[in-house]
C-alpha cells in the first residue's frame, strides 16, 4: 500500500504532502505549512525564523536605502534651488530699479 511517486508529510507519514518547504526542502501536508510573505514555509522553519534564499527583508532594506538616497538628493537639490532662486532675483531687482531710474 505504498505510493513511491507520492511524497509524504515529514510530520505525518500517513498524509500526502501538499507542499514542499523551500528552506529545509522537506515535504509537508497542508496543515504543516504556512504561507509567509507569499512563500509556503513549514511551521518548524517559520518558528526558527529561517528565511528562504532571496529573502524579502534584503529587498526591503535595499528599498529603504534607495528611498533615503532619493530623499537626501531631493533635499540637496531643493536647498540648492532655493539658494539659486534667491540670489539672482535680488541681483535682478537691483538692476531693474537702476535701469528704470535711468530711463526717461
Ligand atoms: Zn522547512
Ligand atoms: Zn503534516
Amino acid at each position: 500500500m505504498t505510493h513511491p511517486a507520492q511524497q509524504r508529510c515529514f510530520n505525518h507519514p500517513g498524509r500526502e504532502a501538499a507542499a514542499r518547504c523551500p528552506v529545509c526542502a522537506r515535504h509537508f501536508c497542508r496543515e504543516c505549512v504556512t504561507e509567509h510573505h507569499g512563500r509556503v514555509i513549514c511551521s518548524a522553519c517559520l518558528l526558527a525564523g529561517r528565511q528562504a534564499p532571496r529573502s524579502q527583508s534584503r529587498l526591503h532594506r535595499a528599498g529603504l536605502a534607495a528611498a533615503a538616497g532619493i530623499l537626501l538628493a531631493w533635499m540637496i537639490f531643493y536647498g540648492l534651488g532655493q539658494i539659486l532662486l534667491n540670489i539672482p532675483s535680488a541681483v535682478h531687482e537691483g538692476r531693474y530699479w537702476k535701469a528704470s531710474d535711468a530711463a526717461p
